[in-house]
């Protein structure tokens, strides 16, 4: 079932875009948790983690994090660190249903996550 993310990337609904390739786009969160934070989402729907399939989407996930690693470099986080996280369901805290990549820095993350 498609999501606000599939309008986002069809460009029916707007989105601050920050990268954008063949199979990838990645744009900033509206309700930001950091000084960055940006989603990196496959142009093709897949739900959620529990829906890849490593040998099918192998090369997908790869450009996902040359996306995050190109994206983090650009916006000067890259030699600070940053934080990658994909929610999985409910108890994940997944809101959207459709595979996306949380890019999260420019300040000290806590650990344990909430
Ligand atoms: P998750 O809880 O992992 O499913 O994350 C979904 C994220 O999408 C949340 O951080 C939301 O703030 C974000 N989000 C929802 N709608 C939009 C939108 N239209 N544009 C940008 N980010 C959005």
């Amino acid at each position: 079932m498609s999501t606000i993310f599939s309008k986002i990337i069809n460009r029916e609904i707007p989105a601050d875009i920050v990268y954008e390739s063949e199979n990838v786009l990645a744009f900033k969160d509206i309700r930001p948790q950091a000084p960055v934070h940006i989603l990196i989402i496959p142009k093709t729907e897949i739900p959620k983690v529990t829906d890849i399939k490593g040998k099918e989407h192998a090369e997908l996930l790869g450009e996902m994090f040359d996306a995050a690693n190109k994206i983090a470099s650009d916006l000067g986080i890259a030699e600070d660190g940053f934080r990658l996280v994909f929610n999985c369901g409910n108890n994940g805290g997944q809101e959207v249903y459709h595979l996306h990549m949380h890019l999260l820095g420019g300040r000290k993350m806590n650990w344990p996550p909430g």
